[in-house]
């Protein structure tokens, strides 16, 4: 898979330089750079923003060095990806779906944002997409492309040691995965349930299924009712 980001914050990419998304890019499974939006700026300011039309608060991302970062890096393949709080909910799903895709490009805006034509002319040439990490503002979209990333490259062939791994944990079928336990047994008063010890495989496997779904409905009620609502749909199919 290939990535582009674009930021005006190259630095504040840095962490994927390390750990498994660093791997990744080493063993070729990812190619993915980070550029300087301010590399499509022609004034001695670099300047990227702008006052907004209509008034209000703070600045807007001025459309031309996003368009011309757009020319360089995106082609018909592309998915552009717009980190915003007014973006759809990003979900395990969304992760699934991006890790199908050929080339990400993930535009970092800042401020109030980037000027809209910026998307309405790139829809023209290549999807784009607006995620949201969550009903919060950010300062910028950074750290929202670092989550999207982290949640994408583990989901790539070959990048989890593992690829049981991605089974049944949270979110893999649509509840919570349960507790987890590792030596010692007793810990401060504390043991480690007995039948995690017991070595029968199957009754182990229905008690974690039994505790995904308890702490599923604790939790995540909304989760067993979006499970509940597609029964139907699974069952038919
Ligand atoms: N004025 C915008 C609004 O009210 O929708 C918020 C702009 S925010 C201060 C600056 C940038 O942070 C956004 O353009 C986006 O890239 C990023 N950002 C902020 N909150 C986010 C969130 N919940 N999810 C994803 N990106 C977010």
């Amino acid at each position: 898979m290939r990535v582009d980001v674009v930021t005006i914050f190259p630095e504040y990419l840095a962490p994927l330089e390390l750990s498994l998304i660093g791997k990744a890019r080493t063993s070729g499974t990812l190619e993915l750079a980070v550029h300087d939006l301010r590399q499509w700026t022609h004034d001695v300011h670099r300047t990227v923003d702008d006052t907004p039309y209509g008034g209000g608060p703070g600045m807007v991302m001025r459309p031309e060095p996003w368009g011309q970062a757009l020319d360089a890096l995106a082609g018909p393949d592309t998915h552009l990806i717009v980190p915003s709080p007014a973006g759809a909910p990003f979900t395990q799903a969304t992760a699934r779906a991006l890790a199908e895709d050929e080339h990400l490009m993930f535009a970092c805006g800042r401020y109030e944002g980037i000027d809209q034509r910026v998307f309405d002319h790139a829809a023209a040439r290549m999807r784009v997409s607006e995620v949201s990490l969550g009903d919060y503002v950010l300062f910028g979209g950074e750290v929202a492309v670092l989550v999207v990333l982290e949640a994408v490259t583990r989901l790539l062939p070959g990048v989890l040691g593992n690829a049981n791994s991605l089974l049944d944990e949270s979110h893999a079928d649509g509840v919570l995965e349960a507790p987890m336990y590792t030596k010692p047994p007793s810990w401060r008063g504390l043991d480690v349930p007995e039948i995690l010890r017991s070595g029968d495989h199957g009754r182990i496997a229905r008690w974690r299924r039994e505790q995904a779904l308890e702490r599923t409905a604790a939790r995540r009620p909304d989760l067993i009712a979006a499970l509940e609502r597609s029964r139907p749909e699974r069952e038919a199919s």
